[in-house]
C-alpha cells in the first residue's frame, strides 16, 4: 500500500534504509510485473531533493523500485528553478505527501563551494552555478562557527530544505495544510545509514492528515 501521509511516507523510508543498512534489503517493486502494473500511472511517495553523487542511489540506500521515488539529483542537491518546478510537479499533480532533501558526509559539491569562498576564485564553465548557489550555507556555517566539512553539510542540508520552502509558496502551502512535509537527511557514505538534520512541521502531521484529494485523481 502506497504512503499516503507524510509521517507514513517517511516510516517507510527508515523502513527501507534500515533494511539497506543492515543487508537484508527486499528490492520491492523491482519485477516485471510491477514494471507493467506501475506503466499507466505513478504514484511515488516520495520526492528526494539528493545530491547526484553516484554513492546516493536513492532507490538502493531507500531500498525501493520502480514508480516509488519522484528523484531529483543535482550536485550539491541545489534548488533552482527546474528542481523547484520537479517538487511542485510531484507534490501537486502527483499528489506526493513528502520532499526529502538528501545531502551526505563529504560532499564534492560543498568542498568546492568551501574552496571556493576560501580562495575567492570563480570556478570555471557552470560549475560556477554550483558554488554560487551552495555558497550562502557556507557564509551560514561561518556564522555558526561551524567549519568542518560534515557540520557545513548539515547546515546546507537544512539550507535547502528551508530555501525550498521559501521559494516555493505551493510547496509551503501543502506543508501547512498538513498534506506534505519536508525533511532533511544526510546519508553516511561508508555506513549507508540516513540521519535527520532538518524537519518542517516537527512533529509530522498525524497519519489522519487530509487525504490527498489530487492523487486519487493523478495518473
Ligand atoms: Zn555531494
Amino acid at each position: 500500500m502506497t504512503p499516503r501521509s507524510p509521517e507514513q511516507a517517511l516510516a517507510e523510508l527508515r523502513a527501507g534504509n534500515l533494511r539497506f543498512v543492515t543487508g537484508v534489503p527486499q528490492h520491492p517493486n523491482q519485477d516485471a510485473g510491477h514494471r507493467a502494473a506501475v506503466a499507466d500511472g505513478q504514484h511515488p511517495f516520495a520526492v528526494i531533493v539528493g545530491c547526484s553523487d553516484s554513492r546516493l542511489a536513492a532507490e538502493i540506500i531507500f531500498d525501493r523500485g520502480l514508480g516509488d521515488l519522484f528523484v531529483v539529483r543535482t550536485a550539491g542537491h541545489t534548488a533552482g528553478p527546474e528542481v523547484l518546478g520537479s517538487v511542485e510537479y510531484a507534490v501537486t499533480v502527483l499528489g506526493t505527501p513528502l520532499v526529502v532533501v538528501l545531502g551526505h558526509d563529504s560532499c564534492g559539491a560543498v568542498q568546492a563551494a568551501r574552496e571556493g569562498v576560501r580562495t575567492g576564485a570563480a570556478p570555471a564553465g557552470h560549475l560556477g552555478a554550483v558554488v554560487d548557489a551552495v555558497s550562502p550555507s557556507l557564509l551560514r556555517a561561518a556564522r555558526q562557527g561551524i567549519e568542518d566539512l560534515d557540520g557545513i553539510v548539515d547546515v546546507h542540508i537544512a539550507q535547502t530544505v528551508e530555501t525550498l520552502l521559501a521559494r516555493s509558496g505551493v510547496l509551503a502551502e501543502r506543508v501547512a495544510a498538513g498534506r506534505c512535509a519536508v525533511v532533511g537527511m544526510s546519508y553516511r557514505l561508508s555506513g549507508g545509514e540516513v540521519r535527520t538534520v532538518a524537519q518542517v512541521p516537527a512533529p509530522l502531521p498525524a497519519p489522519s492528515a487530509p487525504a490527498d484529494a489530487d492523487a486519487a485523481l493523478a495518473s
